[in-house]
């Protein structure tokens, strides 16, 4: 190798060594009679010392002539440091240099290559090989591939075998948009790529795998947001014989390694929680259970004292913020504001205060007793110095609003720390989900998830009702993961597909293969998948999962440093049999 060492490699052990590094220029002082340059690789930093009168003075000339990002490769001798640098490990010794040779010269990085960099976003995507080289993204990525190390030891101990499926495929139904790929050699036919591997995973079920997993690239193509990117991971997963029981174990299993091995932190066995009471209890599927918090429903307690907006509203009801009785006046007015911003939607925040000596005092004090008001306090389960927040209105809308405020709350309030975990699973998810656009069901997880047994008899008159056998992990109000156990019976599958509004004939074309698959003895099975960029910026307690992809898109979905998308050439449009209906301008 051109290097005897790595420049995160050297200690005092080293002294008196003679040692060759090679790396990019961090860092350069120049104090006249001494310099000092730091040198940097992917394992570390080594300081190299050139001084006036020791170091010749052609090679200190040489060295005041290099510029940062420099690619330089050093021969010198490991000294003891005078002063030591308890920063960085190797910060007990430096490198007296004997000699530099320029591997490459750099241009100045258009941003600073140090963890707090100057470079704005736009500026570091486009040059993202520079900004890699800043130690916080690098870590970034090495936490990455330690999860992946982490889940293919896991999942290879349970006997899971990893094979991949194809890129090229059709339509698959998780609900997004289909990125589509034209075939040249199929004229005004597309392929899509996949918003997963769910059919081809149950297929390898009924092909005998019994266990399988891929650690894989999924394409949906969405409005994107700090956790959604257009092409993203999943722990990809699909197990035969299983029970609902078994799929919870076994993955909770993985996630309590994951975090063990990644953050030695030990997770207890995860609580479970139903949909219908994430929603109740949580106004999310996805509740944040790092703090309490709960809704309290007051409609018996609030209603009919001619308060109208509560007498008219379908639901009413409210957290107890505790200790925070003491928010100012500008507090609550910012808080009112907050949930009447339109993508929260309340018309108003009604608060009461319980005061020291135990009285509850409220904005709405003209409409209810003081007995009243000591009725809510006991509802809250209240001590003097709470807050009680309540919200009215729609059931569904109101609930929604008031997870916001919750999360808020608890932003405020120190409750979020991203050093607490709070995994849990939230099972028995509807089969089915009202779409008031198209006006009619929605798979809710997608068409090939079983309803529960007991629930079938739902399926004319209530099929909104019907639960299924589907659960997600959410941890910190995140859902890194879901799935479902599947229908494995053709009869079922084509009533699903009816169900959802598909006709025979529709289902036929896009699903047959699958429906047929089921008829040369299908066995019983299920899975899940895990975001696993999401994993990884939540163990990384960051919220964007952009910080933990090498080269992610940004919000409209470029590459600004490739530049893609881009047009093409007329040329490849006419292989492909496309003509533009008009140019992008
Ligand atoms: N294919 C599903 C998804 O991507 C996961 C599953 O059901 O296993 O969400």
């Amino acid at each position: 190798m051109l290097r005897t060492h790595t420049c995160g490699e050297l200690r005092l052990d080293n002294v008196g060594e003679e040692v060759i590094l090679t790396g990019w220029v961090q860092r350069l002082r120049d104090k006249g009679g001494m310099l000092w340059i730091d040198l940097r690789d992917r394992y570390g930093i080594t300081q190299l010392t050139f001084e006036d009168g020791v170091t010749s003075a052609h090679l200190f000339e040489a060295a005041r002539g290099l510029g940062r990002e420099y690619v330089i490769r050093v021969v010198g001798k490991v000294i003891e440091r005078y002063s030591k640098n308890d920063k960085i490990p190797t910060g007990d010794i430096e490198i007296h240099a004997t000699k530099i040779e320029v591997l490459n010269a750099a241009k100045l990085p258009p941003f600073m290559i140090e963890d707090e960099t100057d470079g704005g976003d736009d500026l570091r995507m486009k040059y993202r090989y520079l900004d890699l080289r800043r130690t916080p993204v690098r870590r970034n990525l090495e936490l990455r591939h330690q999860m992946m190390r982490a889940v293919r030891s896991y999942l290879d101990e349970h006997y899971f075998i990893e094979v991949e499926t194809p890129v090229l495929i059709k339509s698959t139904p998780e609900g997004a948009r289909d990125f589509v790929v034209p075939s040249r050699m199929n004229p005004g036919e597309f392929y899509a790529l996949p918003q997963s591997p769910q059919t081809f995973k149950q297929l390898l079920m009924v092909s005998g795998f019994d266990k399988y997993y891929q650690i894989v690239k999924c394409f949906r193509d969405e409005d994107l947001r700090a956790d959604r990117q257009p092409e993203f991971t999943q722990i990809d997963c699909e197990l035969s014989f299983v029970t609902q029981e078994d799929i919870l174990n076994t993955f909770e299993g993985l996630i309590r390694h994951l975090f063990l091995k990644v953050k030695g932190v030990h997770i207890e066995k995860l609580p479970r929680m139903t949909y219908a009471d994430a929603m109740k209890f949580y106004g999310s599927d996805k509740p944040d259970t790092r703090f309490d918090m709960r809704f309290v429903e007051l409609n018996p307690i609030v209603k009919n004292k001619g308060f109208k907006v509560f007498d008219d509203a379908e639901l009413v009801v409210g957290i107890n913020a505790k200790g925070a009785a003491s928010y100012t006046r500008k507090q609550l007015d910012e808080l009112t504001d907050f949930v009447k911003r339109p993508q929260i939607g309340a018309t108003g925040l009604v608060y009461a205060r319980v005061q020291e000596d135990g009285t509850v005092k409220s904005s709405v004090d003209k409409f209810y007793t003081l007995e009243d008001l000591q009725g809510w306090a006991t509802a809250f389960n209240a001590e003097p110095g709470d807050l009680l927040l309540v919200l009215a209105g729609g059931k569904d809308k109101t609930r929604k609003a008031l997870n916001e405020l919750r999360l808020e709350i608890g932003e405020r309030m120190g409750l979020r720390d991203k050093n607490v975990f709070s995994p849990l699973w939230v099972v028995d998810f509807p089969l089915l989900e009202w779409d008031e656009d198209s006006n009619r069901y929605h798979a809710m997880h997608h068409p090939f998830t079983s309803p529960k047994p007991e629930d079938l008899e739902l399926i004319d008159d209530r099929p909104g009702d019907i639960r299924a056998n589907a659960y997600d992990m959410v941890i910190n109000g995140v859902e890194v993961g879901g799935g479902s156990i599947r229908i494995h019976d053709r009869r079922l599958q084509e009533q699903m597909f009816r169900l959802l509004g598909f006709s025979n004939d529709e289902a036929k074309a896009q699903f047959g293969f699958l429906m047929d698959a089921f008829e040369y003895g299908a066995p019983p099975h299920g899975g899940i998948a895990f975001g696993f960029d999401r994993l990884c910026s939540l163990f990384g307690g960051s919220d964007s999962i952009r910080d933990y992809i090498a080269f992610p898109k940004n919000n409209s979905g470029r590459d600004v440093m490739i530049d893609a998308p881009a047009p093409i050439a007329n040329t490849q449009l006419d292989e492909l049999h496309i003509k533009m209906k008009h140019l992008p301008s």
